[in-house]
């Protein structure tokens, strides 16, 4: 499995950053973000090192489709029963801070939105 020693999200996959973990798999790790947007506000990655969603191919659109599926049952067993927001930011101009692929799933309630 591909890694990047000086990436911070192989590191937390690798275990030598600690992270909140909520799921694990051979293939994906989700935990919860350090800085959250959302009362409930986790990250899924793969355990690979992919940088960003333009890197991905082919070859990867099975463990995407994972990726997106985990969403619903993560929120669900979070307990988040009113919606959520699935974000990828890709590149310098899509906000991604961390280059290596993660997708935030974000719920519980917003008393900051309007109505
Ligand atoms: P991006 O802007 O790259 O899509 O988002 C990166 C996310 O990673 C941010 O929401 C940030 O709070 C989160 N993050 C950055 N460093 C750490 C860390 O060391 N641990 C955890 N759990 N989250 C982190
Ligand atoms: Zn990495």
């Amino acid at each position: 499995m591909k890694h990047d020693p000086n990436c911070l999200f192989c590191k937390i996959a690798a275990g030598q950053i600690p992270a909140k973990k909520v799921y694990e798999d051979e293939e994906l790790l989700v935990f919860h973000d350090i800085n959250p947007w959302a009362p409930v506000h986790v990250l899924v990655i793969p355990k690979q090192h992919v940088a960003t969603l333009a890197d991905t191919g082919p070859e990867h659109e099975a463990l995407l489709g994972r990726m997106l599926a985990l969403a619903p049952r993560l929120m669900r067993d979070l307990g988040v029963t009113n919606g959520f927001r699935v974000v990828v930011n890709n590149g310098p101009d899509g906000g991604q801070e961390v280059y290596h692929l993660h997708m935030h799933v974000m719920g519980g309630p917003r008393p900051w939105a309007k109505g």
